[in-house]
């Protein structure tokens, strides 16, 4: 963008009235002047319009991601093109052509805040929609599978992504050492996503956005189906190679922020086509795999795509801070008629996105305007006081729910969901994560045979591994060997060959030296 286009970037929110003042109002004689003795003399604490500037920016960054902290938003518009009320009830879905306005943050996941767009990363992709029910959050990625199954590995996953504790640098040890952990293999297939080119979107607009996981939508009989969602670009996939990946990633790390920005400044509104895949409880009981498993696909020749509406981003933030760095996603914000399934990582999600929010924006991060249900409107007088309580606090009500027949629950509305799964047995460490079997790499085989079809995805498959894996030792490179050996032998030699090219190419330009 120029700088003559800058100047007319939309300011509608520019006030007229410009007195400045300092924090609480008081008009400011003169910004940079300090209060000191003589000219030249030490200043005075009595100094308040510069201890209130100095102290507030110390205090203007609050706490990244952890992860996901690297990211873009912009705002714009649900719309229902098919009608899926047989499926669920919700009201954003009750007729064709209804429109639910929506933010949209995407993000890469263990980079930190100010890192590059382009990274080898998965991507965010969640969607808060401002519904006449409240809020609901879809906190989706770019990959329709995940790294575990398991919740309690990730923490330690997402370590390995980031940074080494003694050298403070990402670590291929470390990384691939997790991942060829014999339990750990059950990340092959998620491995093989990020690895393919669509590893490096070549911008935020130009990708898919998955649930991932399995969600339980039911209608308003009480009829329910799990259902998996897909939100398909518009734009058509487009990705970078692994050089055009790093060398943006030097030249111009905000390169997808700074697209997704100027598309929507110019009217080139970015839109995303919305399926879903539903299952129900007898088809699931029939599965190779656990209908709960984050590793693996509904194939589509049996669960087909089922269109329902589109997302369109019309509208760039007016102020990043107040409207993307302070949105608080998660997945535990639901509306009627869509619930969370039982798999294991989505339960986890359900407690720690909402109580990452309460660490890093607080217990009342809903009333941040961004978060706020405008268009249900909360009211609970039993939530109330807190830190940085803004809303009125609910005025003169009462602090507890009583007796009182002013109240409305919606329940006595809502049928009872027949035929629920029931769930029977003794509470039990359970391990999900052992050694993965054949049906843990058969997902991965069949991805490997949909990037045949491609020209050059298999190639540069295997040269994007390649190149990364140089960088781990000679023990862990044979680890990974094998665990490619698995999805294809002629996948696993071809990273051994790429691999052991870039070593010898850096053992000579060393030896210049
Ligand atoms: P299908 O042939 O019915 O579907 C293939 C899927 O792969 C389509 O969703 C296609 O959608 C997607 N795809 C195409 N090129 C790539 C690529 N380079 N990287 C990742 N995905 C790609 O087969 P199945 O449903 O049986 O799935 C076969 C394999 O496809 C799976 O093992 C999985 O790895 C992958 N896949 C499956 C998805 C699913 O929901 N079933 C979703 C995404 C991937 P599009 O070209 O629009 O992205």
């Amino acid at each position: 963008m120029s700088g003559q286009e800058k100047n007319e970037v939309n300011r509608s929110d520019v006030r007229e009235d410009r007195v400045v003042t300092n924090s609480t109002g008081n008009p400011i004689n003169e910004p940079f002047v300090t209060q000191r003795i003589g000219k030249h003399g030490p200043l005075l604490l009595q100094d308040y319009n510069l201890i209130d500037s100095l102290a507030h920016f110390n205090r203007e960054n609050i706490p990244q991601r952890n992860p996901h902290a690297h990211g873009s938003g912009a705002f714009g518009y649900f719309e229902v093109t098919d009608d899926i009320t047989d499926i669920c009830g919700s009201a954003m879905f009750s007729k064709i052509g209804k429109r639910t306005k929506c933010l949209t943050r995407f993000s890469t996941v263990g980079g930190d805040k100010g890192s590059a767009d382009t990274v080898r990363d998965p991507r965010g992709f969640a969607t808060k929609f401002y519904t006449e029910e409240g809020n609901l959050d879809w906190v989706y990625n770019n990959t329709p599978v995940f790294f575990i199954r398991d919740p309690s590995k990730f923490p330690h996953f997402i370590h390995t992504q980031k940074r080494n504790p003694q050298t403070n640098l990402r670590d291929a040890d470390m990384f691939w050492d997790f991942l060829t952990t014999p339990e750990n293999q059950v990340a092959i297939h998620q491995v093989m996503i990020l690895f393919s080119d669509r590893g490096t979107p070549a911008n935020y607009r130009s990708m898919h956005g998955y649930s991932g996981h399995t969600y339980k939508w039911s209608n308003k009989k009480g009829n329910w189906h799990y259902v998996q969602v897909h939100i398909k670009t518009d734009q058509g996939v487009k990705n970078l190679t692994i050089e055009e990946a790093t060398e943006i990633a030097g030249s111009n790390p905000d390169y997808c922020q700074q697209d997704l920005f100027e598309a929507i400044q110019s009217g080139n509104y970015p839109s995303w086509t919305v399926y879903i895949q539903t299952m129900t409880e007898r088809d699931a009981k029939n599965l190779p795999f656990s209908v709960f498993d984050l590793t693996k696909v509904w194939p589509q020749g049996q669960f087909p795509l089922r269109r329902v509406g589109k997302i369109v981003l019309n509208e760039n933030p007016l102020n990043f801070f107040a409207q993307v760095e302070q949105a608080a996603f998660a997945p535990s914000t639901t509306v009627p008629y869509q619930e969370a399934s039982a798999d294991p990582v989505l339960q986890a999600r359900l407690f720690s996105y909402a109580d990452a929010h309460r660490y890093r924006l607080g217990p009342n991060f809903h009333q941040i305007p961004v978060n706020c249900p405008y268009a249900s409107k909360f009211f609970n007088p039993a939530i109330r006081d807190g830190p940085m309580n803004v809303n009125g606090n609910f005025g003169s009500e009462p602090t507890y729910l009583a007796n009182d027949k002013s109240y409305t629950y919606i329940q006595q509305d809502r049928p009872i969901q027949q035929h629920q799964e029931v769930w029977n047995g003794p509470a039990i460490p359970y391990h999900w994560a052992t050694s993965p079997g054949d049906v843990d790499f058969v997902q991965a085989r069949n991805l490997y045979r949909v990037l045949g079809k491609q020209p050059g995805q298999q190639k540069n498959l295997a040269h994007n591994i390649g190149i990364h894996v140089e960088g781990a030792c000679p023990e862990i490179q044979q680890r990974v060997y094998d665990m490619f050996a698995r999805v294809d032998k002629g996948l696993s030699e071809a990273i051994k060959k790429v691999a052991e090219a870039k070593h010898a190419t850096e053992l000579s330009s060393n030896s210049k030296f």
